[in-house]
């Protein structure tokens, strides 16, 4: 199997097909726009932050499968957690997903996000990956926007094929 083949395993091609809490949340009182050029991968993420719990979360927008699924799952990780335990789980899988974490070896919150280690091998997808917590930070943060310009990793043109 090759590691790309590997990269699209069954959990993150079901998420695609069936994002979890996808569309507009009414409620939302956080609301924030994150996008990744690279790619084209553009996503608007819905909180209801009340009594620092994310009480409820929703997303929508279009993106390739590996943004949306890991959006889905995303959303499914940090609903129903404090600020302080999501920002820690989006802290583990941003250095899961730069190479930063060894997931098997560090003690970590990850669980099911795991399916996200090999987009370490490709760095376009790191983007893609990431960029549905960029934009879950941005919105507990209280900004309007996001946008994987201002993270990492810098992309060469070169690599933007997988
Ligand atoms: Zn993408």
């Amino acid at each position: 199997m090759s590691a790309l083949t590997e990269l699209y395993n069954e959990q993150i091609k079901e998420h695609e097909k069936k994002p979890r809490n996808f569309g507009k949340l009414e409620t939302a009182n956080r609301v924030a726009e994150g996008r990744n050029p690279v790619c084209g991968d553009h996503f608007t993420v819905y909180l209801q932050y009340e009594d620092d719990v994310i009480k409820d979360i929703r997303f929508e927008g279009e993106g390739c499968a590996i943004s949306k699924a890991s959006a889905s799952m995303m959303t499914r990780s940090v609903k129903g957690k404090n600020k302080a335990d999501a920002e820690q789980l989006f802290s583990e899988f941003h250095q899961m997903v730069l190479g930063e974490l060894d997931e098997e070896t560090t003690p970590n919150q990850l669980g099911y996000l795991k399916v996200f280690a090999g987009v370490r091998n490709f760095p376009v997808r790191v983007k893609c990956a990431s960029l549905s917590w960029h934009t879950m930070h941005a919105a507990l943060e209280g900004e309007e926007t996001t946008s994987t310009e201002d993270f990492g990793p810098d992309i060469a043109s070169s690599q933007i094929s997988a």
